[in-house]
């Protein structure tokens, strides 16, 4: 399928790796250039140089802490005038209700919060003016039901999710639309630090804690980087302008619901 967007410009935050990478893949296999972001450099080099000679996009790189105030101006500035708009950082660690203190929730809203809203107030104007644009949040399935060792995560991303159930309604009439997509486990570096954490817990291997795991979904495995970035070029794509304020699960039926 043409995903018609051959040529727009993309902004995809933390995506020298996992998820965001997919993302990234995905847009770049439908013509459109990219910004990339990550921390650390080196990942981030390599996958842009990957994706520049694999899809023949142009592929710009601001390497920095997109929960910074500072690396937020950094990628704003060089994201100026995109049509698509990733939002992505890495997500909080697990724990206890009873460990988290103020300052934990302040960086956990700072980063799975506050940051997807700092992007949205500063480039959703432009996509505006122009009269279409696609906004993706990677959230989680915690959002839809919650993961109880995840406190963190669950209190910051809900907040997220009320914001964009009434944003999206706001900027839809100018063509743009926001949806979330919620993924369930995915095989990435974050899941290996979730399963690592269930190995030692458990004092089971990490072969035994993924099995585990993924005897949970009923798919029976992990989803890929490529099938989630997959459904978020579409998301992006020219077909999808009428899906708005949307939470999407992915998940492989993971998240037992009805709706
Ligand atoms: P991942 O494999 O660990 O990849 C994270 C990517 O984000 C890396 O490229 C990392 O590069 C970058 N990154 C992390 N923090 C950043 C920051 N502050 N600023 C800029 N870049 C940053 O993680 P993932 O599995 O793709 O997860 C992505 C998001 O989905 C996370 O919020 C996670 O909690 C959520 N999620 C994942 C799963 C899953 O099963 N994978 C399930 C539910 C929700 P650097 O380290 O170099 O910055």
């Amino acid at each position: 399928m043409d995903l018609g967007i051959r040529g727009k410009r993309a902004l995809v935050c933390a995506s020298s790796k996992g998820l965001g990478l997919g993302c990234a893949e995905s847009l770049a296999a439908a013509g459109v250039d990219l910004v990339m972001n990550a921390r650390g450099s080196e990942a981030l080099e390599f996958e842009a140089a990957r994706i520049r000679s694999d899809y023949g996009v142009d592929v710009q790189t601001v390497a920095c802490d997109v929960t910074s105030l500072d690396g937020q101006e950094q990628v704003i500035n060089a994201a100026q005038g995109v049509d698509i708009l990733v939002t992505n950082a890495g997500g909080p660690p697990p724990g206890m209700w009873s460990d988290w203190e103020r300052e934990d929730f302040i960086k956990a809203l700072d980063a799975n919060m506050l940051t997807p809203i700092a992007f949205m107030k500063a480039l959703l104007p432009g996509m505006m003016d122009k009269g279409w644009g696609r906004v993706v949040n990677i959230t989680s399935q915690s959002v839809r039901a919650p993961i109880a060792v995840l406190g963190l995560s669950n209190a910051a991303r809900t907040g997220l999710t009320g914001y964009v159930a009434g944003t999206a309604r706001q900027v839809a009439p100018q063509g743009v639309t926001i949806n979330n997509l919620l993924p369930g486990i995915h095989a990435t570096d974050r899941a290996d630090a979730l399963d690592s954490g269930v190995s030692l817990q458990k004092n089971i291997s990490m072969e035994d804690a993924r099995a585990e795991r993924a005897a949970t979904i009923p798919a029976r495995r992990y989803g890929t980087r490529q099938e989630f970035g997959a459904a978020c070029a579409f998301l992006c794509s020219q077909h999808a302008g009428f899906i708005v304020g949307q939470n999407i699960l992915l998940d492989g039926g993971g998240t037992n619901l009805t709706m």
